[in-house]
């Protein structure tokens, strides 16, 4: 028996296709998408517009299939965290950040993350596998639900669990399904997708979306860059910042924004701020700076909120928007950085940080 179709995977153009292919007319699709995103249905016989005999034949060959709540949190501060079930092996984090006036949803795109940036903690988990798109979009299902009636949700970011952009395919598709008017109709500027700088797949997304783009820059030269984020030694920094030019050649899009982990003595210094401020010249960009957080066997530690402020002050000079952001849900681990889920780890980097522990 072939496995049913989950619909919750398909944005419109994959939903065309598949009632195209049942022989069905494609504006199927806008109401299923309605259905599914937009009133939390599951279940083909609640779907009263759709004919007795194509309801049945759904039930046969297709399915919408959520991820699963294992855990659900809340932060002093008002953050969720939900822990989700996949398939019995692997878990990831799903965060919602409410705020006056939005909602952020913090998605995750992998099951651990392949690259291994040294100031996070998902990257000393190693990985399991790319999320499929019904389990990227299923994160927001999950929360659209869990948080109606309590909280909007206003905007996404890729900013959880994995690199997005090592997962294109179904990355592309679930935003599709974010920014379409009949399923979550955001507005694209408030879908972010947040990158450790993978070039090539930057100007593919270039060609395929119009969403908000954030990249993880965190260093201002290459030495320390290829340290921190060791990606940087496939693609440095002018390569990267390359992409982000080209990024904007739509008009569209705005703005490029970099985010910056503010590491306590490795790249917090004045000095730093002003290197900085000569490599975002002529990239119209707002940096964000997230003060690190912390986690267990960790190098790094945070810096001083004087030297945040200090830093900060540099790159306004300079005439950038600087933002500093606020520490969300580290009570529950919720933060950047944090979000750890279950990985049942396909490259032994767990055991490898294990012995580098016992050592
Ligand atoms: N892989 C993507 C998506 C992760 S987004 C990326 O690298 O952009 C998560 C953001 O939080 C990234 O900017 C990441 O560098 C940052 N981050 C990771 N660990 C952190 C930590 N311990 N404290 C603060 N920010 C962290």
């Amino acid at each position: 028996m072939q496995a049913k179709q989950n619909l919750l995977g398909l944005d419109r153009e994959g939903l065309e296709k598949f009632f195209t292919e049942l022989g069905e007319k494609p504006f199927r699709a806008t109401q299923v998408l309605k259905w599914m995103h937009q009133f939390g249905v599951d279940d083909f016989e609640q779907m009263t517009n759709l004919s007795k005999a194509l309801r049945l034949r759904l039930t046969e060959v297709a399915e919408v299939r959520f991820p699963e709540i294992v855990m659900e949190q809340k932060s002093e501060d008002g953050t969720y965290k939900w822990v989700l079930e996949l398939d019995g092996q692997n878990r990831i984090e799903t965060v919602f950040i409410p705020e006056e006036g939005r909602g952020t949803l913090c998605v995750s795109s992998q099951v651990g993350c392949a690259l291994e940036c040294s100031f996070c903690s998902t990257a000393q988990q190693g990985f399991n596998r790319n999320l499929t798109s019904a389990e990227i979009i299923g994160q927001v299902w999950v929360a659209a639900k869990a948080l109606e009636g309590k909280a909007n949700l206003t905007n996404v970011v890729m900013m959880g669990m994995g690199e997005p952009l090592l997962n294109f395919k179904n990355t592309v598709t679930a935003l599709n399904v974010m920014i379409d008017d009949f399923a979550y109709g955001l507005a694209k500027r408030r879908v972010t997708v947040s990158t450790s700088g993978i070039v090539p797949a930057m100007n593919r997304l270039a060609e395929e979306t119009d969403v908000s783009l954030a990249v993880s820059l965190h260093a201002s030269t290459d030495a320390l860059r290829d340290e921190l984020v060791p990606i940087n030694k496939k693609y440095p920094i002018s390569e990267l910042l390359d992409a982000c030019k080209y990024y904007l050649k739509n008009e569209k899009r705005k703005k490029i924004t970099f985010e910056y982990v503010m590491l306590n003595g490795v790249n917090d210094s004045v000095e730093q701020a002003h290197q900085l401020c000569k490599l975002l010249e002529g990239i119209p960009s707002k940096v964000n700076l997230i003060p690190f957080n912390s986690f267990p066997d960790t190098r790094f530690k945070r810096s001083s909120n004087n030297a945040i402020h200090r830093f900060s002050g540099v790159l306004k000079e300079a005439g950038l928007i600087a933002t500093t952001r606020k520490t969300r849900g580290d009570d529950i681990d919720a933060a950047c950085g944090q979000l750890v889920g279950r990985v049942k780890d396909k490259t032994k980097r767990q055991l490898k940080s294990q012995h580098a522990r016992a050592l």
